[in-house]
């Protein structure tokens, strides 16, 4: 049942700013080295680029995934992620070899009994694909559609869970990656509380850069991945949630093999091994990610990304580009824009990619609009060359015919 169709994204309003390039970033961190083909400045919304010892973990030496010491890596790891996401010794998290879908189908497919129901609050591509995944496992669901671009009516959901006691779980995504947008977490977290139910975040592009904590937020299941804001490699992903909540998937129906959560959880958790042979070089990888991000702070991190976002922003708000959404709604690792007129997108990206700089397109809805991500590796000096390569493919590409 759909609660509130309004699809289609009305244009966010035309930004003019007199602020400098200058916004601190670029006094702050060194400039890296310049673009090369063997070097892009990723400006898409992961995977990102990674610290040098990150990338030097992956040619860690060879080894078997039913020894000692990768049983130590993983329970390193799993505490580690554990930890990112606000969590203490009451939680645990579940490894999974894959990218970030590859937990979130191991999460939704497992999490919701044979008489439960789960409702996805939808406004974009990645609440779609939320409820794509209980669809195909045969999941009784209910979708609340906010379309693209708006907000997650919270007063909605509040009203739709006291009138529907059958819906037993909640599925959020926490960064909307596809509009750029930050859903409200801990209003509909202390919603979901409230009426008793259990609550699953996508947190797969904030986790690491936005403010997130499984008590106060009351998360009762977290999904993340390694390559977005936490600055690993792909291949790794986890879920994370309180002992308790894995020991309860026990009675719940078995859905799949491959991603079935509670055998990845007894396998890990009590048998301190793996199920099936984990991505090791990339936990290895992973794991000094983790540590980087522990050390920075997710509080740190986020007003890294935060300054970054906001050169982007004033920067390309001085050359009259037009957003996707208002500032109140931004998360701080994506930036949405409409591509300038008299381009295709193609256009832009190809130009920018031949200077050693990637934007990224969007999905289907949204035509006419461009990402440009800042997570990562990444310091004032990228974003004031991605800036300046933007003003020769503009002029370039948008020149009158000789
Ligand atoms: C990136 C992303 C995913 C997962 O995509 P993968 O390609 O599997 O890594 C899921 N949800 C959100 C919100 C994302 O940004």
């Amino acid at each position: 049942m759909t609660a509130s169709v309004d699809s289609g994204c009305s244009p966010g309003a035309l930004l003019r700013t007199s602020q400098r390039l200058s916004s601190g970033v670029s006094d702050v961190y060194s400039s890296t080295a310049a673009p090369t083909a063997d070097h892009l400045v990723l400006l898409n919304p992961g995977p990102v680029n990674v610290h040098d010892d990150v990338r030097a973990a992956m040619a860690s030496p060879d080894q078997c995934h039913r020894e000692p010491e990768a049983a130590a890596l993983m329970t390193r790891v799993r505490e580690k992620a554990t930890r990112i996401s606000g969590g203490d010794d009451r939680h645990t998290s579940v490894l999974l070899a894959g990218s970030g879908t590859a937990a979130l189908e191991a999460t939704f497919s497992s999490i919701v009994p044979e008489d439960g129901r789960i409702l996805i609050l939808d406004n974009g591509n990645y609440g779609e694909r939320l409820r794509r995944i209980v669809e195909v496992h045969g999941i009784a669901h209910r979708r609340m559609e906010f379309g693209w671009c708006n907000p997650i009516d919270v007063a909605a959901v509040d009203r739709a869970l006291a009138e529907d006691p059958g819906i037993t779980h909640v599925g959020l995504v926490h960064h909307e990656t596809s509009t750029g947008m930050l859903n409200p977490l801990r209003e509909i977290g202390a919603v979901v509380a409230k009426h008793g139910r259990r609550l699953a975040v996508d947190a797969i592009s904030s986790l690491g850069s936005e403010r997130l904590d499984l008590d106060v937020d009351h998360i009762d299941w977290c999904v993340g991945t390694a390559n977005k804001c936490l600055e690993g490699l792909p291949g790794v992903s986890f879920v994370t949630a309180s002992r308790a909540q894995f020991e309860a998937l026990e009675t719940v129906p078995t859905r799949t093999f491959y991603l079935d959560l509670y055998g990845h959880f007894i396998s890990q958790d009590r048998k301190n091994a793996p199920l099936f042979t984990p991505a090791l070089q990339v936990l290895t990888a992973f794991e000094k990610a983790l540590d980087k991000s522990l050390e920075e702070s997710v509080e740190g991190r986020g007003k890294r990304y935060t300054a970054l976002a906001e050169m982007i922003r004033a920067g390309l708000a001085e050359r009259d580009a037009r957003f996707l959404l208002p500032v109140e709604q931004r998360a701080n690792s994506v930036t949405h824009v409409y591509v300038p007129h008299g381009m295709t997108y193609e256009e832009l990206h190809d130009g920018l990619k031949a200077e050693g700089y990637v934007i990224y397109s969007t999905q289907s809805r949204l035509g006419g609009v461009f990402r440009v991500a800042n997570m990562g590796q990444l310091d004032g000096a990228d974003i004031a060359g991605f800036l300046a390569a933007f003003d020769r493919v503009v002029v370039e590409e948008t020149a009158p015919e000789a």
